[in-house]
Formats: structure tokens, sequence, C-alpha cells
């Protein structure tokens, strides 16, 4: 069994869902996870802004043109009337619900079933197209799986206990269609794994199927050495291990979901990021395999909190750090980078909700000082505790670049920094140059 997943570009119009038929259409026994068409879910997220602001006739305009959009993409995709018939009823469907929300108090709640509409629409749309070419196969609901708990955690056990259950209603059948980013949540309730979180359901129904594969298709030839946003002549990365890869994931390329790599690490299996519009490229396998090498790859994460906690009681005060950590376990909130001197010690998060919260339950245990808008560069690679200079070579490309927090030697293939978000494009690039530069002009 092996799972195939495709983001939004890979299915974002009729050409593409076709593309994604022709590619899946083997012998193999599979479970294809699709997210939305490119653009729904951030024009779903639009709408559930409108709707939260009672701006009902903005939000009805938002949703008839989006509406519009798949009438357009129902011509395109099927021949037949009778098909073409049946999936503009089914559209009609989702976009009615999407319209009931008009008509009531609009919450959290709302949002999330708002929010569902894009993948249960792809997959209806595309389960009918593989109805219409012939190609035998059966539409998976993810609600009926996927499942996470009050911690917003995967409940891990339920999801094979019930993936199994789907699957086992299906003898005989070797093409499965699913929902990629949606689940219920520990009350039942629709919800979702968060922006880009279809990467995420991939490799918990691989990991809860015993997957051989996980085959993360996207619109570009795997995991690049550095943010092909930013920075010009990147480069794909053949192999990386398990851990090098939900680093540069954690750490900001948008390739994988942050908690995309861990569950396929837990169950060991091989993760490859594919290209849709280039198949035969070879991509990136991510395994228990590093593939050695010196620095692979450089990521960036926005959107970071510095916290600094000084305090002359922190020389020789054991349980110092346990107090501060428990103010961050207390609101739940994960620290990502820390650094500590005689003095101090300076931490990350980059989940601001309970800033104010914890600042002042901090305050208790020495002067803070909070700075917003920085950004984690990340540098990957199994490289720093075998070989020599390659520090050398970051802090020499950085020189011009104020850095406010160092920390390596949390694990031995990464050396984060944090900087000013107004100094990141010009980080990346001032890398890309410094490290990379030699592999480029070889490549
Ligand atoms: P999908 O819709 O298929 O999930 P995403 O847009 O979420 O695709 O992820 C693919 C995009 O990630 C690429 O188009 C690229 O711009 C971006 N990206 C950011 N960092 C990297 C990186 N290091 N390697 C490859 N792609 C990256
Ligand atoms: N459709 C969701 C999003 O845009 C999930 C995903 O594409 O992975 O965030
Ligand atoms: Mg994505």
């Amino acid at each position: 069994m092996k799972v195939l997943k495709f983001g939004g570009t890979s299915v974002g119009s009729a050409g593409r869902m076709k593309a994604v038929a022709d590619l899946i259409y083997n012998e193999e026994t599979k479970i294809v996870v699709l997210s939305a068409m490119s653009g729904t879910t951030n024009q779903l997220v639009q709408i559930a802004e409108k709707l939260y602001q009672n701006a009902n006739q903005e939000a009805n305009a938002l949703i008839d043109a989006l509406h519009d959009n798949y009438k357009r993409v129902v011509e395109e995709l099927y021949t037949s009337t009778e098909k073409k018939k049946q999936a503009l009823e089914l559209i009609a469907t989702h976009f009615d619900h999407i319209r009931s929300f008009t008509l009531d108090l609009f919450t959290v709640y709302e949002e999330r079933a708002v929010l569902a509409q894009g993948e249960l629409l792809s997959t209806a749309l595309f389960q009918f197209f593989l109805e219409e070419q012939g190609i035998t196969s059966v539409l998976l609901p993810a609600l009926n799986f996927m499942k996470i708990d009050e911690n917003e955690e995967p409940d891990n056990a339920y999801i094979e206990k019930n993936l199994k259950l789907e699957l086992e209603k299906y003898p005989g059948i070797n093409l499965f269609i699913t929902q990629g980013y949606i689940c219920r949540n520990a009350y039942g309730e629709v919800d979702n794994l968060k922006r880009g979180g279809s990467d995420y359901s991939a490799s918990l129904i691989g990991a809860a199927a015993n997957a051989s594969e996980i085959q993360i298709w996207t619109d570009i030839d795997g995991m690049h050495n550095n943010d092909p946003r930013v920075v010009k002549n990147t480069f794909p990365i053949a192999e990386l291990s398990f851990d090098e890869a939900a680093e540069l994931a954690y750490f900001g390329a948008k390739i994988l979901h942050p908690s995309s790599v861990l569950p396929a690490k837990q169950k060991n299996i091989p993760v490859r990021l594919l290209n849709t519009m280039q198949p035969e490229a070879p991509g990136t396998t991510i395994s228990a395999q590093s593939g050695g090498g010196s620095i692979k790859a450089v990521a960036a994460k926005d959107g970071i909190t510095a916290i600094k906690i000084k305090s002359g009681r922190m020389l020789l005060a054991y349980g110092f750090l346990r107090s501060v950590f428990e103010v961050f376990e207390r609101y739940k909130t994960p620290i990502d980078m820390i650094t500590t001197s005689e003095v101090a010690v300076s931490l990350t998060i980059d989940n601001p909700k309970f800033l104010s919260e914890i600042t002042r339950e901090l305050q208790e245990y020495g002067q803070v000082e909070v700075d917003k808008d920085q950004s984690i560069i990340c540098v990957v690679g199994d490289f720093i505790a075998e070989r020599s200079g390659s520090g050398l070579k970051i802090f020499e490309s950085l020189k011009d670049i104020p850095l406010r927090m160092i920390s390596y030697g949390g694990s031995k293939n990464n050396i984060s920094l944090l900087i000013n978000t107004a100094d990141k494009e010009r980080s990346l690039i001032l890398l890309n140059d410094g490290i990379f530069e030699r592999n480029n002009h070889n490549a």
C-alpha cells in the first residue's frame, strides 16, 4: 500500500486533475489524499472573515464567485451531460451549505465547517472524474477516521482502527481517494490539521496503514537547498534523513507541513517529494539515511517572538529554568529556541496567543524583554559534529546581519539563528552565496 498526496496546485484545474488521474492509474494499491484546489482554502478563509463580521452581502458575493469557478471546472472536467449534471448538483449542495452560514451566528465551529468544504469538493469532483473514466475507486470520508484529541494531537489509535474498518468495507478495491487537512476533534466536530495540513494527513494515513511509501506530489521537484520564493538558483536535495527534513519543515520549508515527518519517521516509512508537473524528476527521498554531505539546506520561519528573562538570582539558582518553563507549559505554548547565560535566558515562541499572560507571570522571576517580528534561520545538514569550518562559513556569510540568538548542539544536524524579519531575505541570499555557491556551479 502506498499513500500519494496531491497538493492544491496539483489538483488546481480540470487539466491538473486529469493529469493526476493519469499518474495514479496502475495496479498498485494506494490511498490518494487530495488537498483543496489551489486558492480555495484562502477564499474560504476570506468568506469566513466576512461571516464573522456579519458582512453577509460581501460574503455572498465571494461565495457566488467561488461557486462560479467550480461551475467552470465542472464544464471542463467531464464530457457526459449526466456527470456534469451530477457534479453541478453536488457543488450546489456544498455552496448552499456555505450560504446557510449567513443566516446564523458564526463561530469557530461554523468556520471550521466552511474551511472543510475545499477538500470535500476536490475529492468528490475527482471521484466523479474517475467514475466517468471507468476507473474503479472508492471515496473514503476522512471524517470517518481522521481524529485529533483535546490537545489537538492526532489520535493515532483511533485513526488506525477506523481507517482499517473503512478499508475492510471494500475488499478487492485498490484505489481509494480521501480528503487531506480535515478531521474530527475530540468533541466529534469537524476540524482541521491547520494550513498546509494535507501533508500531515498523508503521513498519518501512511503510518496508520503501514504504507510502504508516502509520496507528496507538489509543484516543485523536491526539497530545495533554500527557499525558492526568495533565492534564485536553488536546487533539489536528493536525500534527507527524517530528522533533517523535520527540522526544515518545522523551520519554514513550506513544501512540508511542520509535523508531517514524525509519523513517517516513527514507522520508518520513506517519504518522497515529487513534482506533478515533472513526474520523471527524482525529487527528494526522506528516509532513515541522510545521504551524507555537508550543509544540506537553509530554511526560515517568520512570526517569531523572542523573550528574554534577566535575573541576578539565576546564577547558581537551581529550579529557575523549571519555573520559567512551567509558565510556558501552563499556557500550552511551545518554545522553539533557547539560549542561556549566567544572568539571562532567551527563548522564542511562534504562538503569541498568551504572550501578555506569559510575560506577566515571567516578571515574577526577573526583568522581561520582548522582541517581536523575529525570524529563525535554520541551517541543516549532517555536518557540524563531523566537519570543521562549516560554522565559519555560516557566520562569515552573515557578518553584516545582527544576530539576536544562536543555537547549536541540540542536535548535530542544525544551527539556528534568530534575526530581525526585516533581514531575512538578505540573510537567505547571503547564506546561499556563502554556502552553496560552489555546489551551484557544479550543478
Ligand atoms: P502544495 O499545495 O502542493 O501543498 P505548497 O505550496 O504547500 O504546495 O508547497 C510547495 C511550495 O513550497 C513550493 O512551490 C515552494 O515555493 C515552497 N517552498 C518553500 N521552501 C521550499 C524548499 N526548501 N524546497 C521546496 N519548496 C519550498
Ligand atoms: N487546503 C489546505 C490549505 O490550503 C490544506 C493543504 O492544502 O494542505 O491549507
Ligand atoms: Mg502544502
